[in-house]
């Protein structure tokens, strides 16, 4: 089954090609689609949806699209849906990563999640899948792989950060893993080639 990831993302591509081996997982890119699309809402929930509606309506065809947040108890659950730009624009996660370890630097409770929502547009109905991984927020960034704030967060039960595991490692774990595995599972209960 082909299906659109409402992303040009090649990091989360390849993470999500990996994890859905029975689909053909087809970016932004692969039908022509170079907008940035904008995420206004407050949440990640609206993000995703945000997302996704803009290929149903303007390419109309069934996809997915996620939106992920890292949320930091000491810092009342921030930067969450506003993690891609902590810092300011554009986007930079070596700044984002720096503006975390500097407002954490005193803090004592490090707890902190990641957070994906998958919006799935699929027969004109929207459903929803949430994916959450626990862990802490690192003093000190610790591996070179993954990407985003992966070399400062360290998963509960686990002396790795994110970005010293394999990709598989990662996904077994991770909140994006997660909310796939609940869309394949829907996904897996239609009857569609
Ligand atoms: P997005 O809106 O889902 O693209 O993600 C928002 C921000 O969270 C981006 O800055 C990403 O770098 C970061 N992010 C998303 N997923 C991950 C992950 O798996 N590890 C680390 N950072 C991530």
């Amino acid at each position: 089954m082909k299906i659109i990831f409402a992303t040009n993302n090649e990091h989360k591509l390849k993470e999500v090609r990996a994890l859905l081996p029975d689909f053909e997982i087809i970016s932004l890119k692969d039908i022509g689609c170079f907008e940035d699309i904008a995420e206004t809402g407050k949440t990640l929930i609206e993000n995703a949806k945000i997302k996704a509606d803009f290929i149903s309506k303007n390419f109309g065809l069934d996809c997915f699209a996620d939106d992920t947040g890292l949320e930091i108890t000491s810092l009342n659950m921030h930067p969450g849906v506003y993690s891609a730009r902590y810092a300011g624009e554009p986007s930079n996660s070596e700044k984002n990563m720096d503006k975390v370890l500097l407002e954490m630097k005193s803090l004592k409770n490090r707890h902190a999640q990641f957070k994906t929502v998958i919006a799935l547009n699929i027969h004109q109905k929207t459903h929803l899948f949430e994916g959450i991984c626990e862990g802490k927020i690192l003093s000190a960034r610790k591996g070179a792989k993954g990407f985003g704030y992966d070399p400062i967060f360290q998963p509960s039960g686990f002396t790795k950060s994110f970005a010293e595991m394999s990709m598989v490692e990662k996904s077994e774990i991770s909140h994006r893993g997660k909310s796939i595995n609940k869309l394949v599972s829907y996904l897996s209960t239609l009857n569609i080639e």
